[in-house]
C-alpha cells in the first residue's frame, strides 16, 4: 500500500495575465509550463493548491487574431469564451505532463453571494482538493458582465477574485504572481528608483497612497486591485504574498519559509 501523504496547508495562487502572456499578445507556454511544475511539486509535498488564472480574453484576442484588445462586451466575452477553453487546455495537458489532474470553476458574483450557490461551491472546492485534483478557477467572464465591464466589479481582474477564494477554501496562504517582485514605495515601472517593501502589517491609507494601476498594457488592475485583495483577506486569516511570476522557485521558497516579494499579514484573531 502507497504510504497515506499527510495533506498540510491549503494555498491558492493567482496568476496575472502579465505573467502568462508575452508582449505581443501571444501565449506564454514556457512560463505556464515552469508554473505547472512547480505547483504539481508543491501539491505532491502534500499542499492543497489552488490556481486562480487570469488571461482568458488576452488568449482568445490572440487565437482570434483581433488586432487589438476587444473593446466592447460582446466581443470580450467572445474571446473570454474562446481563451478559457485555450487555456484549459494547456493546464490539463501541462498539468497532465506532472501527473496532476485540473478541475474548472467559472465563478461569478452570486455563487459567492448566495448562501444556497456558496455551500455548494465549498463542497465542490472540498471534493476536488479531497481527490488531489487541482481547482483552476476564473470569474464567468463570457456571461458576466460585471467583471469585464464594470465601474462595479467585485473580483477586479481576478484578485478579489483569489482573495475570495482563498478566504472560502480555509487558505493559509494567498500567493499573487505578477510581473514585478512585489510591492514597492512608488510604481517601479515609471520610478526607477522605486524601493521594494518586504512586510506590510496594516493596509491603511498611507499604503493605498503609494500604489497605481498597472503599468502594462496587458495587466489590468495594477497595485490598486492587489492591494484591495489584501486587505480582504487578511482581514480573514489569510497571508498574502506579493512576487513575481517569471520565477517560480518562488513559490517553493515560499513553502520553505524563505522571504521573498511582500508579506501582508494575516490578521490574527482570524
Ligand atoms: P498582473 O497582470 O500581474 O495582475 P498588473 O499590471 O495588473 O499585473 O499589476 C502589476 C503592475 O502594477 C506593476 O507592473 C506596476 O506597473 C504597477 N504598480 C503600480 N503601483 C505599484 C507599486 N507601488 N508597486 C509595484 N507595482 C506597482
Amino acid at each position: 500500500m502507497s504510504p497515506k501523504i499527510i495533506r498540510k496547508e491549503r494555498i491558492v495562487v493567482k496568476v496575472g495575465t502579465s505573467t502568462i502572456t508575452n508582449e505581443n499578445g501571444g501565449i506564454n507556454i514556457h512560463q505556464i509550463d515552469l508554473l505547472c511544475r512547480a505547483l504539481a511539486g508543491i501539491e505532491n509535498l502534500g499542499y492543497d493548491v489552488v490556481l486562480v488564472s487570469s488571461g482568458a480574453i488576452a488568449v482568445g484576442a490572440n487565437k482570434m487574431r483581433l488586432q487589438q484588445k476587444p473593446k466592447n462586451l460582446r466581443l470580450k466575452q467572445a474571446a473570454a469564451s474562446v481563451g478559457q477553453c485555450e487555456l484549459m487546455h494547456l493546464y490539463d495537458k501541462l498539468f497532465g505532463e506532472y501527473g496532476r489532474l485540473v478541475g474548472q470553476i467559472l465563478l461569478d458574483n452570486d455563487d459567492v453571494e448566495n448562501p444556497a450557490r456558496k455551500e455548494n461551491l465549498q463542497n465542490t472546492f472540498d471534493a476536488l482538493l479531497e481527490n488531489h485534483i487541482i481547482p483552476i478557477v476564473n470569474e464567468n467572464d463570457s456571461v458576466s458582465h460585471v467583471e469585464i465591464e464594470s465601474d462595479q466589479k467585485l473580483f477586479s481582474d481576478n484578485d478579489m477574485l483569489s482573495a475570495i477564494v482563498a478566504a472560502f477554501c480555509g487558505a493559509c496562504k494567498l500567493i499573487i504572481l505578477s510581473d514585478i517582485e512585489g510591492f514597492y514605495d512608488k510604481n517601479p515601472s515609471t520610478n526607477p528608483d522605486a524601493k521594494l517593501i518586504s512586510r506590510v502589517e496594516e493596509i491603511n491609507e498611507d499604503i493605498y497612497a503609494l500604489a497605481e494601476g498597472s503599468g502594462s498594457n496587458r495587466g489590468t488592475g495594477g497595485m490598486i486591485t492587489k492591494l484591495q485583495a489584501a486587505e480582504y483577506a487578511t482581514s480573514k486569516g489569510v497571508d498574502v504574498l506579493i512576487t513575481n511570476g517569471k520565477n517560480t522557485d518562488y513559490l517553493y521558497d515560499i513553502i520553505n519559509k524563505k522571504h521573498v516579494g511582500t508579506l501582508f499579514v494575516a490578521k490574527e484573531n482570524n
